[in-house]
């Protein structure tokens, strides 16, 4: 009998299996190889982090929760504030006066994350697909995985789906995370040289729907010339075209920034901004990042989101696995904390979003005639929405959507 030689290093069975070495993944796993725990994480792609599909914006908070101090080579630019314009042309402008995030690579900020949970302990391998899940009295006991033509079982006393918007696996796990259309962006981006930006230490945002309808487009400086250049629209009524086609108008349109620039990278991807998951686990199984729809609905940003939800995963697996007691209603703690830390901001974030969405641009440009900058940023951290329903209510076609705030 011929034996099919099996990934180097893989063992038959583990504590933990992770599906995807996004920042969701690797993250977690990293704080379960903490404990000591054994982890297998599994990454379908050839090299972690790429191809990309973000526009590599994060805070520097987020960065130094986990343990980073921003000197890291995967730091392309810091960022000290932002200009956003209203749909009229209105510029709003923060300046921050210090670095308060940074647009990093994620080619390498990935693999700073999956370096960090292979020195904890953890064990992360490419090319390996997890194609299906093993299920014992129906809870989940291990993964499927591909590994070139051949395949091969491996168990795990739980396992947590980090894949993404794919998120394939923790449909076979039984958790109905298909989004809606009106809550999957469409992203298109260029990573482009040689434009001419006034300020490189801050991030651009344009609204209206006439350039990118219940979205925006930006630009997230990589360097003095560089930068990413990218758009999300909303799926839905209201959009006409495609989003590159929407991106390459408006590039066409600002010959001041973009005259002798030069594409380095193109990319695309959807971005779940809505549609969070009330369960996100099952006897044995945790979806997270992406996956769970835990992005940002206003802005988009996944990776702090994906990140801290991998925190608190860990937490609660390694918890769950030392009282020897992985079923559903232990692992539901993840709900629990998640939703009291993150999901209740985000829920109320979402609303925001379905209010942006219904307005036309003069009502936007109205709505940039009421608001400071700072209102700005509260929103979008979905505090003092108090203060933006009291202006809808200013005007009565805008009134039935402050009832979405309520
Ligand atoms: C155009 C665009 C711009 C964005 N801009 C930003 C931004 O500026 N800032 C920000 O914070 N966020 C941004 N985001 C969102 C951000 O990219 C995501 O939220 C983030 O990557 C989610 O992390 P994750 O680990 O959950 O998933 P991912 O990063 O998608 O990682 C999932 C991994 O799982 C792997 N995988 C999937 N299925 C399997 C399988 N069956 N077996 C093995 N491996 C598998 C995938 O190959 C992938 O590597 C943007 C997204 C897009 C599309």
């Amino acid at each position: 009998m011929i034996e099919i030689p099996r990934p180097v290093g893989l063992k038959n069975a583990y504590d933990v299996v992770v599906i995807g070495a996004g920042p969701a993944g690797s993250r977690c796993a990293k704080l379960i190889a903490d404990r000591g725990l054994s982890v297998a994480v599994f990454e379908k792609r050839a090299e972690i982090g790429s191809p990309k599909r973000c526009a590599e914006g994060i805070g520097v908070k987020a960065l130094q929760r986990m343990g980073y101090n921003g000197n890291e080579r995967f730091v392309a630019q810091y960022i000290d504030g932002f200009y956003l314009y209203a749909p009229n042309g209105k510029e709003f402008v923060m300046d921050y006066g210090s670095p308060q995030g940074c647009v990093v690579e994620r080619k390498v900020f990935d693999k700073f994350l999956a370096y960090d949970a292979a020195k904890a302990g953890a064990k992360v391998f490419t090319k390996i697909e997890v194609v299906d899940l093993l299920k014992d009295n129906g809870a989940i006991s291990g993964v499927v995985i591909k590994y070139g033509e051949d395949v091969f079982e491996v168990k795990a006393r739980v396992v947590v789906s980090a894949e993404g918007i794919e998120g394939k696996m923790a449909r076979k796990a039984g958790i109905d995370n298909t989004n809606k259309l009106i809550n999957v962006d469409s992203g298109y981006q260029y990573e482009m040289a040689n434009l001419k930006l006034k300020d490189a230490n801050k991030l651009y945002f344009y609204l209206g729907n006439e350039i990118a309808p219940r979205g925006y487009i930006w630009i997230f400086p990589k360097g003095d010339h560089v930068a990413n250049v990218g758009i999300g629209i909303g799926g839905g009524a209201g959009v006409k075209r495609k989003a590159k086609e929407y991106l390459d108008s408006w590039i066409e349109n600002h010959p001041e920034i973009f005259a002798d620039a030069s594409v380095i990278e193109e990319n695309a991807g959807g971005i779940p901004v809505g549609g969070l998951l009330k369960d996100m686990v099952r006897d044995g199984f945790v979806v997270i990042g992406d996956a769970a729809h835990t992005v940002n609905p206003i802005h988009g940003g996944g990776m702090d989101e994906g990140t801290r939800a991998g925190e608190i995963a860990a937490e609660v697996i390694c918890e769950c696995l030392n009282r020897e007691d992985v079923s559903h209603d232990a692992l539901a703690k993840f709900n629990e904390l998640w939703w009291k830390e993150r999901g209740e901001k985000l829920r109320r974030i979402e609303k925001l979003r379905q209010v942006i969405e219904r307005m036309s641009d003069d009502d936007l440009n109205f709505l940039a005639d009421e608001l400071t900058v700072q209102d700005i940023i509260d929103f979008a951290g979905g505090k003092n929405l108090r203060k933006l329903a009291k202006i809808l209510l200013r005007r009565p076609k805008l009134i039935k959507l402050a009832t979405i705030l309520r």
